[in-house]
């Protein structure tokens, strides 16, 4: 994050000052949180929450449960949020929390108690208009709603608005869950339309079949892209005819998750999907699977980064040199929170949209950030992840000196 926030900081040309505002994170949380296991023994644990961020608004990001999280690892998560909500231009600054737990070792008695001891820490830092946590690895709707309800109750009233990625009941939005995958979607056909590239006689090979990986290769589909390979965690699957998407889900969906043994296609590995001959490649499993080792077998013209950070900050410049157009994680992915946003906004009005209208709107936020991002790689001359990056710090440096320090 660091190494291309000082390149783009560089390019903008921005004073010392204003570089060390926009490095130093806000506000560091530490806490310690006891909890009783189904055993009758305590453990703490230690929870953590970052906001980098609060110039432009409440800031805003998920929170992980994994045994790796470390407060680095978090201020570097945050400060990704500010420049993603930077760049689609949503009023939200940046944050991240984790706590350091193996929630796959735990009961979901132990999960919940755990997450109502952090919510309760958090009650001064959390707010619908401070801050608002959404899911991250580790969590999803469940733990959303116990925080809702942990800090209703400390507010003496139900505040829902105090998170996003809800259940639907609770007020979560409609849209939320493909979110992502469609941002990644308009993305892709926005960069493809620049390229003079037409959908139906483009391929394209995914990498990840979770959330964002496979709602991305149905819209795609659907679009008329010929998606010839797809993977997951058990390999890649390819079929130089086009994967058939909704066999393939279908196929996932009973079979506990994963692709592994589904047929119509030619088994490969992850690997080799990085370096097939496709006009479009979205990384969108998880960080750092092109990096130097790799990069230069790279064959496809475009990369639509569904994953954050799929690409080490090595390997950016033998992709740079090969001419392939890299649409940024975090322009391509920025599709989550702009519905998270949407989903805060609906809350806060207490009227539900209609699907037709999120997805409207989200489309609009995505290809309107897209055309952003590309002007400005086209004005300054620098690829488009620098361009994202130059986008965002603009925004947040102009606000904060027209909000003015003291
Ligand atoms: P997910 O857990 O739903 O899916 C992940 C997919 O990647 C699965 O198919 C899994 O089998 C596969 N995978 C895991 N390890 C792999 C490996 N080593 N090689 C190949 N495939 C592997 O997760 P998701 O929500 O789809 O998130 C994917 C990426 O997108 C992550 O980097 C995440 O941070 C990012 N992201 C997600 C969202 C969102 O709204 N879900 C928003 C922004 C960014």
């Amino acid at each position: 994050m660091m190494s291309r926030f000082d390149a783009a900081a560089r390019m903008l040309g921005i004073s010392d000052e204003m570089y060390d505002i926009l490095k130093v994170p806000a506000r560091q949380v530490i806490v310690g949180l006891p909890v009783t296991m189904d055993n009758g023994s305590i453990r703490v644990f230690e929870g953590y929450r970052v906001i980098h961020s609060n110039i432009l608004g409440p800031s805003k990001g998920g929170i992980r449960l994994d045994p790796g999280v470390h407060l680095d690892e978090v201020r570097a998560l945050a400060a990704w949020m500010t420049w993603k909500c930077a760049v689609v231009d949503i009023p939200y600054g940046g944050a991240k929390g984790g706590i350091a737990c193996n929630p796959r070792e735990m009961s979901a008695g132990e999960i919940e108690r755990l997450i109502r001891q952090y919510t309760v820490a958090m009650l001064d830092v959390f707010g619908p208009d401070r801050d608002i946590p959404a899911p991250d690895m580790g969590t999803g709707p469940r733990e959303m709603a116990w925080i809702v309800d942990e800090y209703s109750k400390a507010k003496g009233m139900t505040v829902n608005n105090v998170v996003t990625g809800k259940p639907l009941v609770l007020g979560g939005s409609l849209g939320r869950t493909e979110a992502t995958g469609r941002g990644v979607t308009v993305a892709a056909l926005a960069a493809m339309d620049k390229m003079r590239m037409n959908p139906y006689r483009t391929t394209a090979a995914i990498q990840g079949f979770g959330n964002v990986g496979s709602f991305a290769a149905e819209l795609l589909h659907e679009r008329g892209v010929t998606v010839v390979a797809v993977s997951d965690i058990s390999g890649g699957y390819y079929n130089a005819s086009g994967i058939d998407i909704t066999a393939a889900v279908t196929y996932r969906n009973a079979n506990k998750g994963t692709l592994d043994g589904f047929s119509g296609a030619e088994k490969i590995t992850n690997e080799e999907l990085l370096s097939l001959a496709v006009d479009v490649l979205v990384p969108a499993a998880k960080e750092d699977v092109i990096t130097d080792d790799n990069a230069g077998s790279i064959q496809a013209k475009m990369i639509v980064e569904g994953a954050n950070g799929p690409t080490s900050a090595s390997a950016d410049e033998i992709i740079n040199s090969k001419g392939i157009l890299v649409v940024p994680d975090i322009l391509a992915n920025a599709g989550g929170v702009t519905v998270s946003y949407f989903e805060w906004v609906q809350n806060r009005i207490g009227y539900k949209w209609t699907l037709d209208r999120i997805n409207r709107r989200a489309d609009r936020v995505m290809k309107d950030a897209f055309d952003r991002v590309f002007e400005t790689s086209q004005k300054y001359q620098v690829p488009m992840r620098l361009a994202a990056y130059i986008v965002a710090i603009d925004k947040v440096a102009s606000t904060y000196k027209f909000r003015g320090g003291y």
